[in-house]
């Protein structure tokens, strides 16, 4: 409130004051009069109750004192007189109600008790008055009073009074208002006058505005110090402006000269980048060198020429960049004399290593007559250079080749007559240079050539392309003509015109001639053969060949060679001669194989090709010979039924044996034991011619049951064979002893042993043969005590075992039939035995894949070889595989 009385202007605050004084003062006022009133009326009010009160109580004395209750409720009837009492009663000294007055419009009653107020004293409660009053009789209570009295009259007094108090403020209101409106006028309006002049001369500026003065008060003084302030500022005002257009002046002049500046800077700025520019995209490599060499500056392009970045090269001696080192020195000590040196010649090292050949130029800066750098201009001359280079050698390498070739080199014009002298052809032909000048060279060339030199030259000069012909040229050292092979190609200027040609001849003949002589071998070969290229075309077939597939060679060059291949193979053969040539490519010889061809009449022909490579100038070539294995193959497969024809009978035989050996045993065992039997019971009683006849029907019957024992033995080889195993072979050889032990005992035979390997074996049939073996070479001894020695050695893929003892010796024409079954060299008599033992040995060592054989000096012993397969011989180390051993 007080805040936005103080943004209110003067006016509104002068209203504002009056409109404050009267709402405070008049309801004040209004409260004071009223109270004042209400206190008027309380005891007004009192001093009539306290007046009938005593008039009743006066009168009603006597009947108290008789208790005369009708002369009491008479008494206060008598209070209908007063129409402000609306109630009232009186009580006897014990607080009894002895009468009441009600008044008829009025609901209130006096109580049954008389009621707990203050004795004497009116109470005041809302539109009621009460007074409780005793009635005193010579200093005694005779009883008490109790009034009741309506002050609703006082509410409507005051409900009067506060409708004019405001009236009053709504008067005093407007007159405070007009007189406050007045009043502004007065004192308010020159100070408003003030603040608008002010305000006008801040928005306007019309300093030579002045206020009015109307009064001589203080609002007068005011106007005048306004005033005199105004001038005030009117005078500093002007000189403000005059200070502001002088500086305006001077900022003026100021921005003109910094415009100026500016121009002029980025004038020189762009003239600068433009250099700067210049030098860096200009392709040449410029650097400036101190006069100590050292390099002090240089542009981008010699940078990049040169793979540097900047702090690798600037700043570093320029010699360190050179080929030479003695390059940078040699050009500023040139410069001592002369202020620009000109291609100057030098080989600069790049970053990645590379060397670049660089011309540069160079000019001397001096200040004051002294040396303040030099600047090189520096050109990549590298590819000149190279392709200087290129030419040089490559014009050497012609020279040397035409030295040295063996070929004759020739030129021709542009129609093939000979214009310059041709030393190599002159040399090979014999001939002098006016013999072969123009177009006389030609005679040279064997005259059934002519014609077809003559063909390929006009070809070549009509398509402009290679020249090519295979021609017979005279050769003098040999007095004949000798094939050539002859090469030209055109050189053209630039428009494309043939100006020359330039070729050389080589000498094919000895090629030609071992062409020739191989195609005569091939044709007498007893073979077919044939050629064929790398891509599988035929390129050369002989007679044989054409007779074995019935096709003319004519039919046959340049076709596939899978024409001459069944169908079902031609999808795949391309790929298999692909591979053979490149297995030839890297060293593999030759190779053979079987394989179907084709007849022209679709007939499959069974063949053994063999392949070989030849690798010629002209590619690598196949060659193949072809024979016919129809035959070979049927041959082969007879032989194949042949043996198994034999195995089977083998088979069959073999069970025969042992069946018969077998099934023999038993008839003999009877037999023989009913000889035996008759030799015991009738020996006596028989004359000896019997009795003899009985011995030799016994022995008989006991050899042939020997005999069929071996026999059986000999057959179970193969019928009660066990399957290989891994065996160290000390264990069957050791075993072989033990069985010999008597033997041995016997003789007093010595067997010594070397250690022996490990094999995949029969372990029972080792042991037998072994057995058999050492047994023999004890049993053939001579006079001598037996020594048997058994070694072994690796040959191969097989062990070969000896068997060597110093016995008998066994002649040499026998020395094969001795493993025959039955077979032997003795009577029984002189060394008892079958001759099945080595049969046994022999079937024994060839079911191990093995042989078996003798070697003997008759007298001095005999050794008996036989081999075993090493294959399955476990790589154990020596030590542990081997072991040695005597008995
Ligand atoms: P057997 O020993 O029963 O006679 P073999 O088949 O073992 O039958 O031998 C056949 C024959 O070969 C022998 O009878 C003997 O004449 C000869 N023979 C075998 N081994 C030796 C040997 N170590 N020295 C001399 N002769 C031998």
């Amino acid at each position: 409130m007080s805040r936005s009385l103080r943004r209110a202007s003067i006016r509104w605050r002068l209203v504002a004051i009056v409109f404050l004084v009267l709402a405070v003062s008049l309801p004040l006022a209004g409260a004071g009069m009223l109270l004042y009133e209400r206190s008027a009326f309380e005891r007004d009010l009192e001093r009539r109750m306290t007046v009938l009160a005593d008039v009743i109580g006066d009168n009603s004395v006597a009947a108290l004192m008789f208790n005369d209750l009708q002369a009491l409720a008479d008494t206060l009837a008598g209070l209908r007189n007063d129409p402000r009492i609306v109630a009232g009663g009186l009580y006897g000294t014990d607080g009894r109600l002895l009468a009441q007055y009600q008044r008829s419009d009025a609901d209130i009653a006096a109580p049954a008790e008389p009621p707990a107020l203050r004795p004497n004293r009116a109470t005041f409660a809302r539109r009621m008055a009460s007074m409780l009053r005793p009635i005193e009789h010579k200093g005694k209570t005779a009883g008490i009073v109790y009034l009741v009295a309506d002050t609703s009259d006082w509410t409507e007094l005051l409900t009067r009074f506060l409708a004019m108090l405001g009236a009053l403020f709504g008067a005093a209101l407007v007159v405070g208002v007009l007189v406050s409106i007045g009043l502004q006028r007065l004192v308010t309006g020159p100070i408003a006058e003030l603040a608008a002049l002010m305000r006008r001369i801040g928005r306007t500026g019309e300093a030579q505005l002045r206020a009015v003065k109307r009064s001589d008060d203080e609002i007068g003084v005011l106007v005048d110090g306004f005033n005199d302030m105004l001038d005030e500022i009117a005078r500093g005002r002007a000189e403000l402006e005059a200070a502001r257009a002088e500086l305006q002046e001077r900022v003026a002049a100021l921005d003109a000269e910094v415009a100026e500046r500016r121009r002029a800077q980025a004038e020189l700025h762009r003239s600068r980048d433009q250099l700067q520019s210049f030098i860096d995209n200009a392709h040449v490599g410029l650097n400036w060198l101190a006069p100590d060499g050292t390099i002090v500056w240089a542009n981008r392009y010699e940078l990049e020429l040169y793979g540097y970045r900047p702090e690798e090269y600037i700043g570093r001696a320029a010699a360190a960049f050179h080929e030479d080192p003695r390059a940078v020195a040699d050009m500023l000590a040139r410069l001592e004399h002369s202020d620009v040196l000109d291609g100057y010649e030098s080989r600069v090292r790049c970053k990645d290593g590379s060397l670049r050949d660089v011309i540069i130029n160079c000019s001397v800066h001096r200040e004051n007559g002294r040396l303040v750098h030099v600047r090189c201009f520096t050109r990549d001359i590298t590819a000149r250079k190279r392709a200087e280079e290129r030419l040089r050698r490559s014009e050497e390498r012609y020279r040397t080749l035409v030295a040295a070739t063996t070929s004759v080199v020739f030129g021709t014009n542009a129609v093939g007559r000979v214009t310059e002298r041709l030393p190599s052809w002159e040399e090979y032909t014999g001939q002098a240079w006016p013999s072969y000048t123009g177009a006389r060279w030609a005679r040279m060339v064997h005259r059934d050539d002519r014609r077809r030199l003559w063909a390929a030259w006009v070809r070549a000069t009509r398509e402009g392309s290679l020249f090519e012909a295979e021609v017979r040229i005279w050769h003098a050292r040999s007095g004949r003509h000798r094939y050539c092979l002859a090469r030209a190609v055109p050189q053209r200027r630039a428009d494309g015109a043939v100006y020359e040609w330039l070729g050389t001849m080589l000498d094919i003949d000895d090629r030609k001639r071992a062409e020739e002589q191989f195609r005569t071998a091939i044709e007498s070969a007893p073979n077919a053969m044939i050629m064929i290229d790398e891509m599988g075309r035929v390129v050369l077939v002989n007679r044989r060949l054409e007779t074995l597939f019935g096709y003319r060679r004519e039919e046959l060059l340049g076709r596939p060679i899978e024409t001459l291949l069944p169908e079902r193979v031609r999808q795949v053969h391309p790929a298999l001669r692909g591979e053979f040539l490149l297995a030839c490519q890297d060293g593999a010889g030759a190779e053979v194989r079987e394989m179907s061809g084709r007849h022209r009449s679709g007939r499959e022909i069974p063949l053994e090709v063999g392949c070989s490579a030849l690798q010629t100038e002209e590619g690598v070539f196949c060659l193949a010979s072809m024979i016919d294995i129809t035959e070979r193959l049927r041959a082969e497969e007879e032989r194949r039924r042949y043996t198994e024809e034999l195995q089977r009978s083998n088979r069959e035989l073999g069970q025969f044996a042992y069946v018969a050996s077998h099934d023999l045993q038993e008839p003999l065992r009877a037999m023989s034991g009913c000889v035996q039997l008759l030799a015991q019971r009738y020996r006596d009683k028989l004359d000896a011619r019997a009795n003899e006849l009985i011995d030799h029907t016994v022995s008989g019957a006991l050899r042939m049951q020997a005999l069929i024992n071996d026999l059986l033995a000999y057959s179970r080889v193969s019928t009660r064979a066990r399957p290989f195993e891994p065996c160290r072979l000390e264990a069957p050889l050791q075993q072989a002893l033990a069985n010999l032990e008597a033997l041995l005992k016997e003789t007093g035979a010595t067997v010594t042993y070397d250690p022996l390997p490990t094999a995949t074996v029969d372990a029972t049939q080792l042991t037998q043969l072994f057995q058999n073996l050492i047994g023999n070479a004890i049993k053939f001894h001579a006079d001598r005590p037996p020594r048997v020695h058994v070694s072994v050695r690796r040959r191969g893929t097989a062990y070969l075992f000896a068997v060597e003892d110093n016995g008998i010796g066994i002649e040499p024409q026998y020395i094969d039939r001795i493993f025959g079954v039955f077979q032997r060299l003795h009577t029984r008599g002189k060394y008892p035995g079958n001759g099945i033992g080595l049969a046994i040995c022999r079937k024994i060592v060839e079911r191990h894949h093995g042989r078996i054989w003798a070697e003997s000096v008759l007298g001095k012993g005999s050794t008996f070889y036989f081999t075993l397969p090493a294959g399955t011989v476990h790589n154990e180390e020596h030590s542990e595989l081997y072991g040695s051993g005597q008995h």
